[in-house]
């Protein structure tokens, strides 16, 4: 465990409860605003380099609270610019977090729990059982921790990080208003300004927070589907047994339908080879999606040792991609990105990427750093 300094962290609170907060210390409720403007767009820590900020109420704040964000374990550089953050949280736990950048579009996929309690039969996160839900600062504080690392600044609001998706370690509905108020910090112009078409939840399909989500929030859902009926979801997402595929695909309709037109579900259906990769389960699938507006992400699947499961074959792929795309689905393959790093979907289990691979790694990041003039990115932990 790490020693609780007993002051509030203002890392985690949103708009209105920095409000509150500031209320209670007999304080204008504008300070809020200037607050998180230093902790979030300037990336501050220190009470004292907040030039607005007089000198009684910096002593004041010093004395009952803090900004910390979590403690950056590792940092790595896949060859493909894919990064991975390590960072350990107060339950003692470590958790990852992942940077994509694709097409001009930036994607920080963020964890919630370390660990996971809800044991999908692939997934190595979920392999290590659940360890602790994350505060919302320590959720937060992974978007905080890499938006400091690009050095985005307001200058340079041309932002490295366009896109926030909840696919990281954990089951985000279970640990539900910790992740509404990450959430509503990626949103908001104080924090990061991110739209709410691009932050996504990733849900294994808790069905009653879909419906609780859909009365506090509006950003993307995305499904993490991976079988077409229920005797096989049974099996690999055993959640499916309490929360079956009929009432799942009910609450998501409802959800999509509240956020209005052109707003659709995400479908993550991870391909696992010789098991949901037939041509019967993109028949049965195209079939159980015909009223769910919807676009289907094919995830082939990353192995990790003892998993039993292998990926298809780059043929047994695109047959299924075909079959529904020709049914008018809109399909798309997830390139595997940060295998070097061990960054990639499933592969997140909280640790330092093996050590064997430093050196490669290590030349990576200096390519990218000479790259990048003026880039912040310093190899860590070695
Ligand atoms: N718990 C949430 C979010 C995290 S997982 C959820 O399950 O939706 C992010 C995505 O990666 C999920 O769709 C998950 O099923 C998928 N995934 C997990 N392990 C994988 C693996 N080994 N290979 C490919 N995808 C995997
Ligand atoms: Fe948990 Fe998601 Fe992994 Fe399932 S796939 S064990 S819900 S993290």
């Amino acid at each position: 465990m790490i020693q609780s300094t007993g002051k509030t962290n203002l890392l985690g609170l949103t708009q209105p409860k920095m409000e509150a907060f500031f209320e209670q210390l007999g304080e204008k409720r504008f300070r809020a605003g200037q607050i998180m403007k230093w902790i979030h767009h300037y990336g501050v820590d220190d009470f004292d380099a907040m030039t607005n900020v007089g000198k009684a109420l910096r002593e004041k704040l010093k004395a009952c609270a803090e900004i910390r964000g979590p403690e950056v374990v590792s940092e790595d550089i896949s060859k493909d610019g894919t990064r991975k953050w390590v960072v350990r949280v107060a339950s003692g736990s470590c958790v990852e977090t992942v940077y994509i950048p694709q097409n001009g579009r930036g994607t920080l996929c963020v964890s919630s729990q370390a660990g996971c309690a809800l044991d999908c039969s692939f997934c190595s996160t979920g392999k290590q059982g659940f360890n602790s839900d994350l505060t919302a600062a320590e959720i937060i504080g992974q978007v905080w921790v890499a938006n400091k690392s690009f050095g985005t600044i307001p200058a340079k609001m041309d932002r490295a990080i366009t896109n926030v998706v909840m696919m990281g370690m954990g089951e985000p509905l279970l640990n539900f208003d910790n992740v509404v108020d990450a959430m509503n910090l990626m949103m908001d112009d104080l924090g990061y300004g991110i739209s709410k078409r691009k932050v996504t939840l990733s849900t294994s399909g808790v069905v009653p927070m879909i419906h609780r989500l859909g009365e506090v929030t509006d950003v993307a859902l995305a499904l993490s589907l991976h079988a077409p009926n229920d005797e096989l979801r049974d099996q690999l997402v055993p959640l499916n047994k309490k929360y079956p595929l009929k009432e799942l695909l009910a609450a998501c309709n409802a959800y999509i339908g509240r956020l209005g037109e052109k707003r659709v579900l995400t479908v993550e259906y991870t391909l696992l080879k010789d098991v949901n990769d037939q041509p019967e389960h993109a028949v049965q699938m195209i079939e159980l999606l015909r009223n769910t507006p919807c676009k289907i992400n094919l995830i082939p699947f990353n192995p990790f040792p003892h998993s039993g499961y292998e990926r298809p074959s780059a043929n047994a792929i695109r047959r299924f991609q075909d079959m529904l795309h020709r049914a008018g689905y809109n399909v798309t393959v997830r390139t595997t990105r940060g295998e070097d790093i061990d960054a990639a979907c499933g592969q997140l289990v909280g640790q330092v990427a093996d050590r064997t691979r430093r050196s490669e790694r290590y030349i990576a990041v200096r390519q990218l750093a000479a790259d990048e003039p003026g880039s912040l990115v310093q190899p860590v932990g070695r």
